[in-house]
């Protein structure tokens, strides 16, 4: 029935579910789930299992396209690729290699970003690389390996079923990663004791035994009240702290200042259930801790999944099965783009660019000179093009005009290049500023390695070849590269990774043919031993001891006030995968067709707004129009909202707010006035 089935791994979310993808007449016909896939046993969701009719969509981009007259036409691969080449040229030549920058993407391979950060630091000879994850959870990366050493779980999915209690806090994991949601709700069922922390009340709080909705900003307030309850009440584990950690008598000086009730004037959270949240994590046997982009997207997200970290570290629950840490990544390959130094200030396994002997390590291997300082993160690309000390882009894989935050600047610095690659599948807001557009691969239509959430690198393989005169990306990115006067030496995916081992310590082990069904999860000792638990008995910091953090709750960057009365909330749904670029492509846009601003009835009511209305929504940064939807989920004061529809332009609200360690933007805290159409 069927021309050819592969096994490989869903390119949606970072569960990482592995799939059976069946093809005929050249078309991806079906999507099954693999029985033996570690992360799903056999499960998929809406996304993984139906939403890959996008790949032959008629409007996939099928040969190059370059700008001439401000109108796109139709051009071969060596002419695309010759001005790419003189572009570049031109532009290093006039403006230093610092005036060019690219960006990986977390939905590409391992190898397609540790090749694309290659080009940029030895084709190019700039650090001015950065990926999709600085936008989500780079402040995930920085608080794990301030807290423990490593930026990643410190266990595996595995460890809901063996779990007492788990508290999931800014994530909805029914609708982002419906696999884990299914887990999880399982997990229950068998007795796992369930805290839901979310401004709304998602679908998982209705199988926990307690649902804390804190105000929008507040997360640091509530982590450092069930800290104070959990050393107040005695349920710390004083010999873990003793022998495993350092700095917990300075977290002790701040904690009488987070009393619950001194709590619960920040947040809105009831003393009563900070104490018993406190109570549930700390009197488990085992516990767990989850979060999702409701932590890690405010201006002080780092800090909050380091005072994640304390709590866990207060009750010894880290390093053993059943007490992890799991944040759940967006994007299919967020911990991969980033494990690959696909970074601008870190090689592969967050070594820093600074550091003499491991610039001289990849020097020695490149057979170039490569930079030491730091580069632009993607913020700070869009603000240096705006300036006009950034002159190109090459951008693979993102629609920065679509998902990245304060829409009108990220215009503004697109408009302002003087010239711009986009290498992608689907002509989407990003390509229309492009001068050369290239025709890319989904990950059905190529070979190499995503990583998981777990840390579980897991191979991916073709269904189907890319449609028309596209190539994959490692091609293209091999091609770039050698027009720009430096050879990428693999011929195949496999090949790129094997210099990834070379290279990297924590990835010694680590070979396609070793990775198997079930993949590896990192670190990978060189006879191919992974770790499904990390730090079981020393942490990777110096001593060997993890650190905790004494960091005090600030208000958030924007708040509420006589203009802006309301908090906008952003994030995601179950149909639909960020920007929409796939699943607006499949059937899934049947069952979700626009985005969707939820409102409490008491302030539609109050502002004389039906359900279904189109209404207009107002922030300090620009305003949009969103079809109103009337919803008890989400409390009064707050409103919530996706960006999967490129028509609504969500991200016109969302202002410059960022994370103080990560730059990633504050999406999540956004004062906003909201009234119909024509009452503005
Ligand atoms: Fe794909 Fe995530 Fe759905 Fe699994 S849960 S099938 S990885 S989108």
């Amino acid at each position: 029935m069927f021309d050819s089935t592969v096994t490989t791994t869903c390119g949606y979310c970072g569960v990482g579910c592995r799939l059976e993808a069946h093809a005929r007449n050249g078309k991806v016909a079906s999507i099954s789930p693999a029985l033996d896939g570690p992360a799903n046993e056999g499960h998929t969701c809406l996304k993984g299992r139906f939403a890959h009719q996008f790949s032959r969509r008629r409007d996939r981009l099928t040969s190059p396209l370059i700008k001439e007259n401000g109108e796109f036409r139709i051009a071969t691969w060596e002419e695309a690729i010759h001005r790419i080449q003189t572009e570049l040229g031109r532009i290093k030549r006039d403006h230093g290699p610092d005036a060019i920058a690219g960006l990986a993407s977390s939905r590409a391979t391992n190898e397609d970003c540790y090749a694309m950060q290659r080009l940029m630091r030895a084709a190019i000879g700039t650090n001015n690389i950065d990926n999709c994850s600085r936008v989500c959870h780079s402040p995930t990366s920085f608080a794990l390996r301030k807290s423990f050493g490593l930026s990643g779980a410190t266990g595996s999915f595995s460890d809901f079923d063996h779990t007492d209690a788990t508290i999931l806090i800014g994530a909805n994991p029914t609708e982002g990663h419906p696999v884990v949601g299914a887990r999880i709700k399982q997990a229950t069922l068998r007795g796992m004791k369930l805290v839901t922390i979310d401004p709304r009340r998602i679908e998982l709080a209705d199988y926990g035994v307690l649902h804390l909705s804190p105000r929008p900003g507040s997360n640091a307030a509530v982590m450092l009240g069930i800290a104070h309850v959990i050393h107040r009440d005695g349920l710390t584990k004083p010999d873990f702290i003793e022998a495993r950690t350092v700095g917990y008598d300075t977290l002790l000086e701040l904690l009488p200042q987070y009393t619950p009730e001194i709590v619960e004037e920040i947040s809105g959270v009831p003393a009563a259930d900070i104490t018993k949240a406190a109570h549930i994590y700390g009197e488990a046997d085992n516990a767990c801790f989850s979060w999702g982009l409701g932590v890690t997207e405010h201006k002080y997200g780092s800090e909050v999944v380091q005072l994640i970290c304390n709590v866990a570290l207060m009750t010894g629950n880290v390093g053993r099965a059943g007490a992890a840490l799991l944040p759940l990544r967006g994007q299919n390959n967020v911990q991969g783009s980033s494990d690959m130094g696909a970074l601008p200030d870190t090689y592969t396994a967050y070594r820093s660019v600074g550091d003499e002997g491991t610039a001289k390590l990849f020097e020695d291997e490149w057979n170039v000179k490569v930079p030491r300082e730091k580069g632009y993160t993607i913020p700070q690309m869009f603000d240096a093009a705006v300036a006009g000390d950034l002159k190109a882009m090459y951008i693979f894989g993102e629609d920065v005009a679509q998902t990245d935050p304060n829409t009108a600047h990220v215009v503004a610095a697109l408009e302002n290049l003087e010239f711009m690659v986009c290498q992608d599948i689907f002509e989407t807001e990003t390509t229309r500023y492009a001068d050369v557009i290239l025709p890319a691969s989904s990950f059905l239509e190529k070979q190499g390695t995503f990583t998981n959430a777990e840390r579980r690198v897991q191979l991916v393989e073709p269904a189907i070849t890319p449609p028309g005169g596209a190539k994959t990306d490692f091609e293209i990115i091999k091609l770039v590269s050698s027009a720009l006067g430096h050879e990428l030496p693999w011929e195949t995916p496999a090949e790129a990774m094997d210099e990834v081992a070379k290279l990297t310590p924590h990835w010694s082990g680590i070979s396609h043919a070793r990775l198997g069904r079930k993949g590896l999860q990192w670190p990978v000792a060189p006879d191919g031993t992974d770790a499904p638990i990390l730090y079981e008995d020393h942490f990777e910091l110096p001593g060997g001891k993890a650190h905790f953090a004494a960091l005090p709750y600030k208000a958030p960057g924007d708040a509420a006030d006589e203009e802006f009365p309301l908090i906008l909330v952003t994030g995601r749904r179950l149909q639909h995968y960020n920007a929409g670029t796939m699943t607006r492509r499949t059937g899934n846009v049947e069952l979700n067709d626009r985005d969707y601003i939820e409102i409490h009835p008491d302030d539609a009511d109050r502002l004389w707004i039906n359900d279904g209305d189109v209404i207009s929504v107002r922030s300090r940064q620009g305003r949009t129009e969103i079809t109103a939807q009337i919803t008890d989920r989400i409390e009064r004061g707050h409103v919530f909202t996706t960006f999967h529809f490129p028509e609504t332009r969500t991200n016109l609200l969302i202002g410059s707010s960022s994370d103080v360690n990560t730059s990633c933007p504050e999406y999540k805290v956004i004062a906003v006035d909201v009234r119909p159409i024509g009452e503005e």
